[in-house]
């Protein structure tokens, strides 16, 4: 009997990738299309870690690799969490993975049954939810808006968490949002925490773009450093998207289950990639440094010449690089008979009219929200403000 499971067939296609897919297919028929869809970074593989792939080719490393990954990156992974975040894992603790993406689908597929309520903060990664689903977990979501820079109170985590709680899971900084929670902001989430019994997954992929100081690290809470799962990797701080390198810190029960899982679906990750993440790991502060100061420069930029669009509503990101701007001033508006609707219909009328690829905010759990993404050169962000202060302008 042929036909595509179930399973398959109600997972929901990832947002950014679409949107980066006609992106891609549209600038193929010779469209001059600026893509601020997919959160890439767009800068080149720093030169160090460049060279040291190269030397890990020719020192042969081709073989399978342990499956929670080399013994050297499993401890430059352990001294990074030590020496940024002042954690201490066990190597034992630690599982590398075929991106942080894989290393998340691990965790999920490691710790929710059927029926286990997985809390989300909104606007949640794409992701989050779709895994949380695949797991046959019941989504939680916690909804936030652009007045409190998209950040949860406590007194919504606890309404949140019930006895069926098994996992919260949230980006800091934030995909799509740019928010950061402060040290105090966090203390006073831990302290509703303590009250449950859930784990905490914090996904600090984005911990090197920051603009306000460091991310604090959920797990350096005391009171539930046991339950905490840090996930981190190398896409967006050392921009090696491609390279397909994340990793976790984890309870040794969950890093164990992780480890089993990728034993039987994919093995340890790439060894050219292990190898050259040793060495960014080590040795590349100095380029994630620049390409931090690079973001934020842009920032400032984009969001000073969407400011002069007074219908959107702006706040100002901390971090990651991604504006994530309410837009529905413009929703009921309409230009030569077409009205939009909602976020959708609005992302697609700026794609057609001025050529911008960006990501409707419903896939991240906001309606009311466009996510742009400042990964792109300052020549590019500048006309990408222009063509779309110009299409808004057009919306009556
Ligand atoms: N978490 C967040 C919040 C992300 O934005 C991304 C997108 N890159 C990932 C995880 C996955 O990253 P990767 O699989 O490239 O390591
Ligand atoms: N995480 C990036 C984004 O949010 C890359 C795309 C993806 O992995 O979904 O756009």
């Amino acid at each position: 009997m042929l036909g595509i499971s179930d399973r398959a067939n109600n997972l929901g296609e990832s947002v950014t990738i679409k949107m980066a897919r006609i992106a891609g297919e549209l600038k193929e028929q010779g469209k001059d299309i600026i893509s601020l869809s997919l959160g890439e970074p767009d800068f080149n593989v720093p030169e160090i870690v460049k060279n040291a792939a190269k030397k890990a080719i020719d020192d042969n490393h081709s073989h399978y690799t342990p499956v929670p990954g080399y013994k050297d990156l499993l401890k430059a992974i352990q001294a990074k969490f030590k020496r940024d975040n002042d954690l201490n894992y066990d190597l034992d603790q630690i599982v590398v993975s075929t991106g942080a993406k894989h290393s998340l689908m691990n965790v999920l597929l490691s710790t929710v049954n059927p029926g286990d309520e997985v809390i989300l903060p909104a606007p949640y990664w794409v992701s989050y939810i779709e895994m949380a689903k695949f797991c046959e977990g019941t989504p939680v979501v916690i909804n936030t808006s652009i007045e409190t820079d998209f950040k949860i109170t406590p007194d919504q985590l606890e309404k949140a968490l019930s006895s069926k709680t098994k996992l919260f899971l949230f980006s800091n900084p934030c995909n799509p949002s740019g928010s950061v929670y402060t040290h105090d902001e966090l203390a006073e989430l831990v302290k509703v925490f303590e009250k449950s019994e859930c784990y905490i997954v914090s996904d600090e992929i984005y911990e090197y773009i920051n603009f306000e100081g460091k991310t604090p690290s959920l797990a350096n809470f005391a009171s539930i450093r046991d339950r905490v799962i840090t996930v981190n990797g190398m896409s967006k701080g050392y921009s090696m998207t491609g390279w397909r390198i994340g990793y976790i810190g984890a309870p040794k029960a969950v890093a164990k289950a992780c480890a089993k899982i990728q034993g039987q679906f994919t093995s340890g990750a790439n060894a050219v990639a292990q190898m050259a993440s040793i060495t960014a790991l080590n040795d590349a502060a100095d380029d994630v440094e620049s390409m931090r100061k690079v973001f934020l420069k842009r920032r400032d930029l984009f969001l000073e010449k969407l400011s002069e669009i007074k219908e959107l509503k702006l706040n100002k990101p901390t971090g990651a690089f991604y504006l994530f701007p309410d837009v529905s001033n413009y929703f009921g508006k309409s230009y030569e008979g077409r009205t939009i609707n909602g976020v959708g219909d609005l992302c697609e009328f700026i794609l057609e009219d001025s050529l911008v690829a960006t990501t409707p905010g419903d896939a991240f759990g906001c309606p009311n929200n466009v996510r742009l993404s400042y990964a792109n050169s300052e020549e590019q962000l500048i006309e990408a403000a222009k063509r779309i202060k110009e299409s808004l302008a057009k919306l009556k």
